[in-house]
């Protein structure tokens, strides 16, 4: 079995489908994983994904954190309008450290059985052969967690997320209060900025919508760092899938899981957690596919029964939110309108309105 990315998603795959009876090798085109850092770090914790994803199960064990891992934590959010006005939200979570987290998360793989290849692209495939950079690789079965723009999702005949959010996140060394700040507005149309801090900095980045910027996202970005007045550094960008999951993600032997299968959450960019989820349900079932010939469409079942509801409810919110975030005023609005109740829903992935 081949996985093509070693991030959340594919290491994830990984551990839960090695053992000594399995020959299962990782790939990730990347010098070191889990650097550079194209993330806000952000990981809800269990508690918070249970109420966001109901059917979800032991996730104290996949969340299980090692301190090394974690470089802050925080109680809430503040959710900051246009004018300033903050809505604080209850919502408990740790601000990792993803350079160390993703090493983590792949020695987790390799204990299990995995092998890593590093400094290795995937290119192409045809009839179970994946061409990459390391030689022509035969598998009974190739895992795409390639990440947002995944190559092996357009080589199988798969579509990529459609809607894809440019994000610019940095890191700094000034100290905040342990809370998340989200500010919405002009300063990133159609998205948000924020400051998630750690215990020796935060991490401070934006995301937007594409269709409603006419700036480069770099100058927004700094703009916004500019009016925080902090120093920063390892200033990265990257995609974030904001269209809701893919509705195919298994066709013949390769399969899509993470940010290749649009697996993020459309109202708060969240995909860490989803990856993980995902992944262990895809590394559960292709086990059970190559040791006992389950049908690989039960992943999709599978993962769309646990995250198929909520992601629904939160891609309806931010098509809902499209129509007000244009515009300052509007946003204002908006946000006064749904209250504090109203936009915690939001960003948990509820129905904003009950009769929705
Ligand atoms: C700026 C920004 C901020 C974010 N903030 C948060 C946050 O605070 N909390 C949160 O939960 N989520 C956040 N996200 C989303 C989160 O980063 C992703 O959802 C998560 O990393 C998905 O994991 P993944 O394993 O699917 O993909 P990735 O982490 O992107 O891993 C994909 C891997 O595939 C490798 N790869 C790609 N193409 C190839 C190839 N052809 N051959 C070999 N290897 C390849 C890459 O090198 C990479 O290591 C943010 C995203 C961005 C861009």
């Amino acid at each position: 079995m081949l996985i093509v990315g070693a991030g959340p998603a594919g290491s994830t795959t990984a551990r839960y489908c090695a053992g000594k009876d399995l020959d299962v090798l990782l790939i990730d085109r990347r010098n070191e994983i889990g650097y550079p850092v194209q993330c806000g770090e952000f990981l809800p914790d269990a508690k918070e994904m249970y109420s966001m994803f109901p059917k979800t199960m032991d996730l104290e064990e996949l969340f299980r954190l090692e301190n090394k891992c974690v470089a802050g934590e925080s109680d809430y959010i503040d959710l900051i309008s246009p004018k300033g006005k903050v809505y604080r939200c209850d919502f408990v979570g740790s601000t990792l450290d993803r350079r160390v987290f993703d090493k983590h998360l792949v020695k987790l793989a390799v204990e299990a059985g995995a092998r890593l290849e590093t400094k290795t692209s995937f290119l192409s495939m045809s009839d179970g052969i994946a061409r990459t950079t390391m030689g022509d690789i035969e598998a009974k079965v190739i895992v795409g967690a390639d990440g947002p723009n995944s190559r092996t999702a357009r080589q199988a005949g798969l579509r990529n997320p459609e809607e894809r959010y440019p994000a610019v996140t940095c890191q700094t060394t000034v100290k905040f209060e342990p809370t998340i700040k989200m500010y919405f507005g002009g300063l990133a149309p159609g998205g948000y900025a924020w400051v998630i801090p750690k215990r020796n900095g935060a991490n401070v980045g934006m995301g937007f919508n594409p269709k409603l910027i006419n700036e480069r996202p770099r100058v927004l970005f700094d703009r916004f760092v500019a009016k925080l007045g902090i120093d920063h550094s390892d200033v990265t960008m990257g995609f974030v899938p904001q269209s809701g999951p893919l509705d195919r993600t298994v066709i013949g032997s390769t399969l899509l899981v993470g940010d290749a299968a649009g697996h993020v959450m459309p109202t708060n960019g969240g995909g860490i957690p989803l990856a993980m989820i995902a992944g262990r349900i895809a590394g559960q079932t292709v086990r059970e596919h190559l040791k006992n010939g389950v049908s690989l469409m039960e992943y999709e079942r599978r993962w769309k029964t646990v995250l198929g509801k909520p992601l629904a409810n939160s891609l309806r919110t931010r098509k809902l939110g499209d129509i007000f975030f244009p515009t300052d005023r509007r946003t204002e609005f908006a946000m006064a309108v749904l209250g504090k109740r109203g936009l915690a829903r939001a960003i948990k992935c509820r129905k904003v309105f009950y009769l929705m």
